[in-house]
């Protein structure tokens, strides 16, 4: 049976993502951080709606010890590990001059760190899989990688930093193991709730198909690259048109 660890999927795209590796076949782990409740109501809804199993289990992903136990569990619960979404990340807003270099790292060791860490602990595995598509990694990162923006600039660079990660591991891994980015827009989830609704229109205003995403747009496009058997080291752009490239 045929399985994926999805990191920080106890709400928003990790939920999404979750759900439709389970709709198309594959039992999933719902990793989470601190909300063992949120994790445990995914896992059961994934069970009762869909034909494939869910397993909860906590981990920090910027922490190499909590990777590596996250992965040894995960092989335990699934058997093997397939197909591995890097995409527990974090956010912060603040201007250049007030941002504590502390919190500079804590976005950094989420966000790339924790999928070097993830990655590296369940390279091994991934090598062994026998899935007709090949294994992959799918990393999540942001179309702020290349537009940048003002006031989260560690945020920025770590999504940018993933995307040199994404097309490293691609090279290093071939061919077993294809290793894609999603760069997805905005999309409506906790992550983006802090706007005001003059914000929020003012941000619609600049997407060519005048809404905001929604985690499931995400989730299709994360199920495209593990099936995508020749696409390897590439980022697929999910912003609604808000940057053309
Ligand atoms: P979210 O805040 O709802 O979800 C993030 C998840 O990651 C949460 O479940 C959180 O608990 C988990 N997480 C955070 N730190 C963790 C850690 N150290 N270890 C394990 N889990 C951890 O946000 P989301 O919008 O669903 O974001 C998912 C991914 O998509 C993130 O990487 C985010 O940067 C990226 N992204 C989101 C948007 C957007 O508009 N929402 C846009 C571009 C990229």
């Amino acid at each position: 049976m045929a399985g994926a660890i999805i990191t920080g999927s106890s709400r928003g795209i990790g939920r999404a993502v979750a759900r439709r590796f389970a709709d198309d076949g594959y039992d999933v782990i719902i990793n989470y951080r601190n909300n063992a409740e949120m994790a445990t109501s995914v896992a059961e809804t994934i069970d009762r709606e869909t034909s494939r199993e869910a397993r909860v289990v906590k981990a920090d992903v910027s922490d190499p010890g909590d990777a590596e136990a996250l992965i040894t569990t995960s092989v335990e619960e699934l058997g093997s590990i397939d197909h591995l979404v890097n995409n527990a990340g974090i956010d912060q807003h603040v201007y250049t001059e007030q941002l504590p270099p502390t919190d500079f790292d804590r976005i950094l060791d989420v966000n790339v760190n924790g999928a070097f860490n993830v990655t590296k602990a369940a390279l091994s595995y991934l090598r062994e899989s026998a899935v007709p598509e090949g294994p992959s990694i799918t990393n999540i990162s942001s179309i702020l990688a290349y537009t940048g923006a003002p006031i989260e600039c560690h945020y920025a660079a770590s999504k940018a930093g993933l995307l040199g990660l994404t097309k490293s591991h691609a090279r290093d891994f071939a061919p077993t193991i294809r290793v894609n980015a999603v760069a997805p827009g905005h999309i409506e989830t906790d992550m983006t709730a802090d706007r005001t609704p003059a914000e929020a229109n003012r941000e619609r205003q600049q997407i060519p198909l005048g809404r905001f995403g929604q985690p499931e747009d995400i989730a299709d496009a994360v199920a495209y690259l593990r099936d995508a058997g020749f696409v390897t080291g590439e980022t697929l752009n999910v912003n609604g048109g808000e940057l053309m490239r």
